[in-house]
């Protein structure tokens, strides 16, 4: 009789089939993507739109660049408008399309002057009908570009060091970083100068435009951890070394979407001169081991789920890097801390920066224009954007902090926030977004209203992370009130958009997944009703000192 542990189900003891891992000889396409990708790189597009698509305009474009490749530079169809929710997963991808795009800013480290932010807003309202969003990544999406502008919006772009190259697609997407880094009294160390290196060396080269699918890095010293190393793909984390010097702490495989997980530590350290190499050795293990065969286990968690670091580890230093590295401490991950960067704060030099949320990062290209000028007006070259959809400017003399609050303040642009339209996210949905089955940017801002008026003192953190559908773009697993968008049934009995709701997510010391609690849906239109009801009932029942976000 074989031990209570083992099976004897012939499919748990199969040996699994290819997975489609190139390093193991799976180089045939194994569906689709993967075709389009052997076809013709990604990265090849961009000469098609300036050479011909951009001329004959938006019939001339070729399916397999159309919903594939341009999103190399950042371009995806947008939803056409009217097509409600219930029909996302019943049409063909084509029925969904607009003749307009979506168009990625990728902004690397959130780093922006005011010459580079002029140029965005302008971009805005001269090609994207005013329309900008402060993505979670740290990029600016803009809404309703033709294909026709494009190439001048890259040459605008180009001309003030911006691209959209690798802004979406399997590739290397934006590299978080701190927005404060280099200013920060309590930071690590100064990332900048290796993201830049990372870009320089790696970004648009054709050795990683190949990848299974999406590869999110974040590099940062933060000493609040604000860019939530936990679910990148790769993540360096700034801590101070064996021999005193800072560097970094390898996390490798944070995801969220379906089959959520958290980074792995590697439990190396990584001095500064050798992240560039190890960054590539990292993104080169996904190229070659990744997993191709299936979509949604082409992620790098999937073969960090299998190999464990500890193998990871292994390859990583001998078949890439050549060499071993030290063993390294981990990140202290210090209970409450909160991770944005609002409000005013003194900077290393004496000076000042000045985080501020607009709702749930809309903005627009005349705002972003506003802003560029605000900061100029008070001496600023320096704003940056966030992780959380918010920005910051920096550099500001004491004597021009209230002024700027001011300023900010009448813009619509909040430097004290209400704990709602702090810790309130919304991904793109259905407003732009295919996939989505229900609308949360203008749920989400008057979900912010109500809350500010219905609990004018409410003095918890609270983070609310509402998503169109079940993908994870707005992080609702690590919140504390995740919010999936999907159809539900009202008390009438029809079919109206809701959201299933997830509670109790978090990073850092205690990370945890958000637990889908059985029966916990709501409808839109009751969406304020079920958060006040939650928030008060924790209120009226907490223990002394217990917080909301544990
Ligand atoms: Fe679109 Fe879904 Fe992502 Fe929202 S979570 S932007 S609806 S894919």
């Amino acid at each position: 009789m074989p031990p209570a542990s083992a099976t004897t189900d012939p499919k748990k003891t199969r040996p699994r089939k290819g997975e489609g891992q190139w390093a193991l000889g799976y180089r045939e396409p194994l569906n689709k993507n993967e075709e389009n990708k052997k076809n013709d790189d990604g990265l090849n597009c961009a000469q098609r739109i300036i050479d011909v698509y951009s001329k004959a305009g938006f019939d001339s474009i070729d399916p397999a660049d159309l919903r594939g490749r341009f999103r190399w530079y950042g371009l995806y169809t947008q939803r056409a408008p009217g097509i409600d929710g219930g029909k996302t997963a019943v049409l063909e991808p084509e029925e969904l399309d607009d003749r307009y795009f979506m168009l990625r800013i990728r902004i690397d480290g959130g780093q922006l002057s005011v010459a580079q932010l002029r140029a965005v807003a302008e971009i805005s309202t001269e090609y994207g009908r005013d329309t900008a969003d402060i993505t979670d990544r740290q990029n600016v999406q803009l809404h309703w570009v033709r294909i026709e502008d494009v190439p001048a919006i890259w040459e605008k772009l180009e001309s003030v060091g911006l691209s959209t190259t690798e802004a979406c697609g399997d590739t290397p997407r934006v590299i978080l970083g701190c927005p404060l880094a280099g200013i920060d009294v309590d930071e690590v160390l100064d990332a900048s100068e290796q993201i830049q290196q990372v870009y320089d060396d790696h970004i648009g080269s054709p050795l990683f435009s190949n990848l299974p699918r999406k590869f999110k890095s974040s590099i940062a010293g933060c000493s609040v951890y604000c860019v939530n190393h936990e679910i990148n793909d790769v993540a360096f984390v700034g801590v101070t070394g064996p021999d005193g010097t800072p560097g970094y702490d390898l996390f490798v495989g944070g995801g969220l979407s379906t089959n959520p997980m958290f980074a792995k530590r590697l439990g190396t350290f990584v001095r500064p001169d050798q992240l560039s190499d190890v960054w590539a050795g990292v993104c080169g293990i996904f190229r070659d081991y990744g997993y191709r065969r299936l979509r949604h286990r082409a992620r790098i968690k999937f073969l960090i789920k299998d190999w464990g670091p500890a193998k990871f580890r292994e390859v990583l230093e001998k078949d890439y890097l050549d060499y071993a590295l030290p063993d390294g401490p981990a990140p202290d991950l210090d209970p409450g801390l909160r991770r944005d960067h609002i409000g005013v704060h003194r900077q290393r030099d004496g000076r000042n920066y000045v985080g501020f949320a607009p709702k749930v990062g809309r903005v627009s290209g005349s705002t972003l224009s506003r802003i560029a000028d605000i900061a100029e007006a008070h001496g600023s070259d320096r704003i940056r954007t966030t992780a959380d959809q918010k920005l910051v400017v920096l550099d500001i003399t004491d004597d021009l902090v209230e002024p700027i609050t001011a300023q900010l303040e009448d813009a619509g642009l909040a430097v004290r926030p209400s704990v709602f339209r702090r810790q309130t996210m919304a991904c793109t949905g259905i407003e732009f977004c295919k996939l989505a089955i229900v609308e949360t940017k203008a749920r989400g801002e008057r979900l912010i209203e109500e809350l500010e008026q219905r609990l004018p003192d409410f003095p918890e953190p609270v983070s609310i992370n509402i998503n169109g559908c079940p993908n994870s773009c707005a992080r609702i697993q690590v919140a504390d009130i995740g919010l999936k968008g999907q159809l539900v049934t009202d008390d009438d009995g029809n079919h109206v958009e809701g959201f299933q709701v997830h509670l109790g997510g978090a990073m850092g010391h205690n990370a945890a997944f958000g637990r889908k609690v059985r029966g916990l849906k709501t409808t839109s239109e009751g969406l304020p009703d079920y958060i006040e009801r939650v928030l008060r009932r924790f209120q009226e029942q907490k223990a002394d000192g217990e917080a909301f976000a544990q």
